[in-house]
């Protein structure tokens, strides 16, 4: 069986051909309390989690290929504490927000949000295959309102074409790739009609979600309607690089689109060093690059799932001189308010006096290194 369900259970039987097919998983998609218990074994918090977020907040959504990924029994399983709600969703703690990245203050026209002059960020969609519990976003994604329309994005790209700075726009969402592929193809068409921008990035966890998604007339539609698109995608987890997540990525590597990967940093998913390290060679090993470690934005309900900063500087301490640069993510803190990300990381310099500095190596030594003589 393709999809290797770990928690199919009597009555859960499907065909391949259906397993196979994003829309089917889409479709069937688990999206209440009585889906999720008939799959897994809930416990307290996850149970009345799941009564809460059906009531309000961010809504429920695991396709049955990423709930196949989840121990059935164990609710630390590192998928399950990012798809499954808990009670803890309704604790507030200090610093919660419910738009960390103050994306609301910095939407420039309908859709099209602007935090750095060079690149704006459109929403295409509300719809994600799984909505993730640590969503940034989570105050919009599952809103109702689906797919928008080219006459609804039609101001956001009006927007981008009468600003030749930018250079960058990010297709995001919700997560495009729930949206037709027809759909997709018109959108990076349109864009590739403004001249001053330079390339697209797709933003999509569906390789990671609903790698079933990633099929070769995707790839060749996207490959077709912008040349320059970068496939920004988000794992989280080693667990996530299944058959059929590397199968998606190979997919897309094959097709000659280069694939970012953004880790965001989750307590009791991946704030170890030896899942992280896991994680980062095989995506490397899979053609994607991990190109940042994100520090959780502080999103309301979230207070469960966030590390301390520290935590993740003594996470790329370990890992510094362990992968090499290409497996190395920047640690990012992506400053609440929406002021911009900022790389944070350990210090490995000592000292610096008369030119000389004093550089710490991972392996703990110390080493001198004397700057040129200035004019
Ligand atoms: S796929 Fe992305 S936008 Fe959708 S819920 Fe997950 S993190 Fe949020």
């Amino acid at each position: 069986m393709p999809g290797q369900p770990q928690n199919s259970r009597e009555g859960s039987r499907f065909r391949d051909s259906d397993w196979c097919d994003w829309r089917w998983q889409a479709q069937h998609a688990v999206t209440d309390l009585q889906g999720l218990d008939d799959a897994l074994t809930l416990n307290e918090s996850e149970r009345v989690g799941a009564a809460r977020a059906m009531a309000a907040g961010l809504p429920i959504s695991v396709t049955p290929y990423y709930l196949a990924l989840c121990d059935p029994l164990d609710p630390d399983c590192p998928i399950r504490r990012q798809c499954i709600p808990r009670l803890e969703e309704a604790i507030a703690i200090r610093g919660d927000l419910r738009d960390p990245l103050g994306e609301q203050a910095h939407e420039v026209a309908p859709h099209l949000i602007q935090r750095y002059p060079d690149r704006v960020l459109l929403i295409a969609t509300d719809r994600c295959g799984v909505y993730c519990r640590f969503c940034t976003r989570s105050r919009l994604v599952g809103d109702g309102g689906g797919a928008r329309s080219m006459a609804a994005l039609e101001p956001a790209l009006a927007w981008i074409e009468a600003h030749p700075e930018v250079h960058d726009v990010i297709v995001s969402g919700g997560d495009p790739c729930l949206m037709s592929t027809g759909r997709i193809a018109r959108l990076l068409r349109r864009i590739r009609e403004i001249e001053h921008v330079d390339y697209v990035r797709l933003a999509t966890r569906t390789p990671v979600t609903l790698p079933q998604r990633i099929t070769d007339e995707l790839c060749t539609a996207i490959r077709e309607s912008h040349e320059r698109t970068w496939v920004m995608t988000h794992f989280n987890h080693p667990k996530e690089l299944s058959e059929e997540a590397r199968t998606a990525c190979a997919r897309l590597a094959d097709a000659g689109l280069p694939i970012m990967n953004q880790t965001v940093l989750l307590r009791g998913v991946n704030d170890d060093p030896q899942t992280l390290e896991a994680l980062f060679r095989g995506l490397v090993g899979s053609r994607v690059r991990p190109y940042y470690l994100l520090q959780m934005d502080p999103v309301s309900g979230t207070g469960h799932l966030r590390t301390p900063l520290r935590r993740g500087i003594e996470l790329m301490a370990f890992l510094q001189g362990r992968l090499s640069g290409i497996a190395l993510p920047k640690l990012i803190v992506d400053t609440p308010g929406g002021l911009g990300k900022v790389p944070i990381g350990p210090n490995y310099i000592r000292s610096t006096r008369d030119g000389v500095t004093v550089l710490e190596t991972f392996r703990g030594d110390l080493v001198q290194y004397y700057d040129p003589a200035e004019n």
